[in-house]
């Protein structure tokens, strides 16, 4: 990691706040049509016109959300802008405008912000969408970095939670949790670098579930395919926290019950291995694991064979009145009432 140690870094002290600020910024071009003024003045100036703006923002602590230790910070950068973005398509509309907001103490150079910000300028150009304000500011200890994110929605497209309808398939995007075994990868290495720190770790059979922990995507395509098999989601939510946390949102914010099928939650090969490696239920990672960064929507019944085929797509379940609960039918055809933390504890 980066840090004021080097005589050939740049203490942020030499900088003073609007130069650094300038300096780090400096690059972003605005692309959206909805973005009027961004950077420079008291605050940034946007016009909307017809649409409707959602809003979303998320607050990220050192040693809280992310470890400094394994995580680089060019890849928290994107990942910061990467977990706000999601939260928009989850309302099934398109991200258009971010600010980013920093606290940082002096043991950080001006290189490590470049390469923090080097990945929110990646996550701004593959997402298409403009930086256009922040606040910087320092901190007594560790960094803190807030990123909120605004986009748009016709209004007969707005996806809330609450809107989901009994017999409703329950479908997911992408595969679930690769990002809570990346994790584990990484805090395994962190404890073998401790002991040696000249082992080199292979992670080449991981990669595929680090890179879900280190750099997740947010799935615009999916609000995107969406929109071109004209189905719109009768309810939606991004899978922050887990499956069953996000499932039991669904049902609580629609007033419904559900049904979730073991056997259809989609797992990648490599998530597959790591559970029998790691002596883990990989069901129980997908109900349980988070920051995976997928949608989990509902569609009516009659919109099935739009979607049936897509391979980004799996229907995992459907919904039911709320006198029938929410449960989980396991392979072994049992069912279990779904917890918010899986279905035993887990730590
Ligand atoms: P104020 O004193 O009004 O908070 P600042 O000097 O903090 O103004 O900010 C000046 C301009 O720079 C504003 O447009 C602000 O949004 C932007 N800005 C400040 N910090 C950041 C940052 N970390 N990332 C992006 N833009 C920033
Ligand atoms: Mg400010």
């Amino acid at each position: 990691m980066l840090e004021n140690k080097d005589k050939q870094l740049t203490p942020l002290e030499q900088m003073g706040e609007f130069g650094l600020i300038k300096h780090l910024t400096k690059d972003f071009k605005l692309n959206q049509e909805t973005t009027e003024l961004g950077i420079g003045d008291d605050a940034a100036v946007l016009d909307f016109k017809t649409k409707k703006t959602v809003i979303s923002t998320d607050l990220l602590i050192e040693g809280v959300h992310f470890d400094l230790a394994y995580m680089p910070l060019k890849h928290l950068g994107y990942k910061a802008v990467i977990v706000n973005l999601s939260d928009i398509y989850a309302m099934n509309a398109l991200a258009t405008q971010i600010t980013v907001s920093i606290a940082i103490s002096n043991r950080f150079p001006l290189e490590a912000l470049e390469e923090f910000y080097a990945g929110v300028a990646m996550a701004c150009k593959i997402y298409n969408v403009d930086l256009v304000g922040g606040d910087t500011t320092s901190s007594t200890k560790g960094m803190l970095i807030s990123v909120t994110a605004m986009g748009i929605v016709d209004e007969d497209k707005l996806t809330y939670r609450s809107g989901a309808k009994p017999n409703d398939l329950l479908v997911v995007s992408g595969d679930l949790g690769g990002a809570y075994f990346g994790l584990q990868v990484l805090e395994r290495e962190k404890e073998v670098f401790k002991v040696n720190p000249n082992n080199q770790p292979d992670l080449e059979p991981y990669s595929y579930v680090v890179e879900r922990q280190l750099k997740p995507e947010a799935r615009k395509d999916i609000v995107t395919i969406l929109e071109k098999l004209e189905v719109k989601p009768t309810a939606m939510i991004d899978i922050s926290d887990g499956l069953s946390s996000e499932i039991l949102h669904l049902c609580n914010s629609s007033n419904l019950g559900c049904n979730l099928f073991e056997e259809k939650i989609p797992l990648d090969p490599t998530v597959i291995n790591a559970a029998e490696e790691f002596s883990i239920d990989s069901t129980m990672v997908a109900l349980s694991g988070g920051e995976d960064y997928e949608l989990l929507f509902t569609i009516a019944q009659a919109d099935y064979d739009k979607i049936k085929g897509n391979p980004n797509l799996t229907v995992i379940g459907h919904m039911t009145d709320a006198d029938q609960g929410a449960h989980l039918v396991t392979r072994g055809n049992e069912k279990i009432e779904l917890k918010a933390r899986g279905w035993n504890s887990f730590s």
